[in-house]
């Protein structure tokens, strides 16, 4: 029998389309040997008395005391403020960002703007949750009856998507982000392999489903994708609003091998330079743009990335380490080799 092309061409269609939709081909159905799920236990939801738990695998980033998982975006102490169990931006500060860089997460923060309310459109409770350090903002904004440009409102995509809906609580309420964020990827050239996106629930609603960046998001313009980390910070905006915040966690999706932090850039400074390597070696430590260190001997460059305060592991799929030490009267490096 002869098979009409258009026929053939459609089964190829069907079975890549079942294919697509096999959760993972090593597994039968109701296999007994698949993996369990992780056990997790689930948090609370939060009153506006009080704020809900974090789930028990979450990393806590603020838990309305402790301070010590932000800084200020150069890494030294940050100048914001905790007041009343809440994480408040003081106006002409900067932006804060946390220490430890993350990729694909999922966030959780509680935010309230100020009230009396002062100002209007952009200037009346003003900040801004960025992901990937200072590049991608989802808009915080008082925008309960505050008209300015969609683009711009609460929930939005700052200059690119306005929310799906206006889901604000009054000035002074605590209001949730509930967000899944995806980090851009970029191959070795560092040309753009896919898109940042994001999925942001705002108070239990929907306001951006599994969004795409067009690239970063600055006050103007759409600028394009520019290679950088998967991992970096998270920040929030000073925008010269007391806004506050509570109740943030994060869980990572994937990444089990190394935490990473961006150190700040003082200690990163101190790192860099020339370190002696035998009798006619030497390792070139230099520092590059994102918290990262170049690691240069034996006539190779690695790209290092800091998972403590001293401690750095290069890029998979290289195994290369190494520690510094500051605290003699000589800077001393110690590098070890995956064979
Ligand atoms: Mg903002």
């Amino acid at each position: 029998m002869k098979i009409p092309v258009v026929s053939v061409l459609g089964f190829f269609v069907a079975a890549s389309a079942a294919l697509a939709g096999v959760p993972d081909p090593q597994w039968l159905g109701h296999d007994r040997d698949r993996p369990q799920p992780v056990v997790v236990t689930p948090g609370s939801f939060s009153s506006q008395e009080q704020p809900g738990t974090p789930p028990s695998d979450a990393t806590v980033l603020f838990d309305g005391k402790d301070l010590t998982p932000w800084v200020a975006m150069d890494g030294s102490r940050t100048k914001w403020v905790v007041k009343d169990g809440a994480l408040e931006c003081v106006p002409g500060s900067g932006y804060v960002r946390t220490l430890q860089s993350f990729g694909d997460c999922q966030f959780h923060v509680e935010w309230a703007t100020p009230t009396p309310v002062k100002g209007n459109s952009q200037g009346r409770g003003n900040s801004g949750v960025f992901f990937g350090f200072n590049r991608y903002e989802i808009q915080v904004l008082d925008s309960y009856e505050n008209k300015t440009y969609a683009d711009g409102s609460a929930a939005s995509i700052y200059g690119q998507y306005p929310p799906l809906v206006n889901a604000s609580r009054p000035p002074g309420q605590w209001q949730t982000y509930d967000m899944i964020w995806i980090a851009p990827r970029f191959d070795e050239e560092g040309k753009l392999l896919s898109k940042a996106r994001v999925t942001v629930i705002h108070n239990g609603v929907l306001v951006q489903n599994n969004v795409e960046f067009t690239g970063p998001d600055p006050w103007i313009g759409r600028p394009p994708y520019k290679v950088h980390p998967e991992r970096l910070p998270i920040a929030f905006q000073d925008h010269g609003n007391p806004v506050r915040f509570r109740n943030i966690w994060v869980r990572e999706l994937g990444h089990n091998r190394h935490k990473e932090f961006m150190l700040p850039d003082a200690l990163l400074d101190s790192y860099a330079g020339d370190y002696p390597r035998g009798p006619s070696d030497t390792i070139k430590v230099r520092r590059l743009p994102d918290g990262l260190l170049s690691l240069a001997f034996a006539g190779a460059e690695v790209i290092m990335h800091a998972d403590s305060p001293t401690h750095f592991h290069a890029d998979s799929p290289t195994d290369v380490q190494c520690t510094f030490d500051l605290t003699g009267p000589t800077k001393k490096i110690s590098v070890t080799v995956g064979e």
